[in-house]
């Protein structure tokens, strides 16, 4: 068949019929998303911050170096492996230290996410909603959060419904780690994954770099906690100012929306 349509067809025009076919396959199979947390889903207004300083003040460490810690793109277990570490605590004393705060921690995390909510960014509800729908599209989570940590936020913004699985920050400190992890999970119960059917989708640099670690499609949103400049000097593969974008990426049904 193909030996009678080259022979009927100029090269070109067969070039072009196998990319379309090749797109269209493409297109038939299933796309795995993983969403990063904070910044990207949803705003904690600052609880998850507040509690693992007061968590990590508790374990002795300075104010000072609590409100110099950058938070954004790092694992749970960074974050609070660093501040120990900072404070000149023995390196065998750590893993005790880091187990004591992040227990800690979620009692701080539940307090403030009680006081006030987790709010989910513009359209997120919506768009996981329309995923729900597809059967070629699977959501899942990797994020730095440790998964009390992220259940806690996801159920006060009411997102928890969406996801079954996920990597979290429990995994390894490097969020590349977790990228690798995902992957390996999906291509060992999925009968080989596509690395370009994976999608990255996270408000900073770190999520850019990790999903570029596993070859997947990176998409970074301006809507979160880095600088657009920032993200776009990292070149992903889309960079969209918020959740509206990915309903035309995915071919998703955009909701009506109250005016
Ligand atoms: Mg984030």
């Amino acid at each position: 068949m193909v030996i009678i349509f080259k022979r009927l067809c100029p090269a070109p025009v067969v070039l072009l019929a196998l990319l379309a076919y090749n797109a269209a396959v493409m297109d038939r199979r299933k796309k795995f998303l993983l969403f990063d947390i904070d910044g990207t889903l949803l705003h904690s207004g600052g609880a998850g911050r507040r509690a693992l300083g007061a968590a990590l003040c508790e374990a002795g460490v300075a104010a000072e170096v609590v409100e110099a810690i950058s938070l954004a793109g790092k694992t749970d277990r960074r974050i609070v492996l660093a501040a120990l570490r900072d404070s000149g605590h023995h390196p065998a004393a750590l893993p005790g230290l880091m187990a004591d705060v992040l227990e800690s921690y979620l009692v701080h995390l539940a307090a403030n996410l009680e006081e006030r909510p987790a709010r989910p960014y513009a359209l997120v509800r919506e768009l996981l909603a329309a995923v729900r729908e597809r059967a070629d599209m699977e959501p899942g989570l990797l994020t730095g959060n440790i998964p009390a940590g992220a259940r806690l936020k996801l159920e006060s913004a009411r997102l928890g419904d969406h996801f079954s699985w996920g990597v979290y920050g429990d995994h390894s400190e490097e969020r590349s780690d977790l990228a690798r992890e995902a992957l390996r999970r999906l291509q060992a119960g999925n009968g080989g994954v596509h690395p370009r059917d994976v999608f990255v989708i996270g408000d900073t640099c770190a999520d850019i770099a990790c999903g570029r670690a596993i070859g997947a499609v990176t998409i970074a949103v301006t809507s979160g906690f880095e600088p657009a400049a920032e993200l776009a000097a990292a070149a992903p593969d889309h960079l969209v100012p918020g959740f509206r974008q990915l309903f035309d990426l995915w071919d998703l049904p955009l909701p009506r929306l109250n005016s």
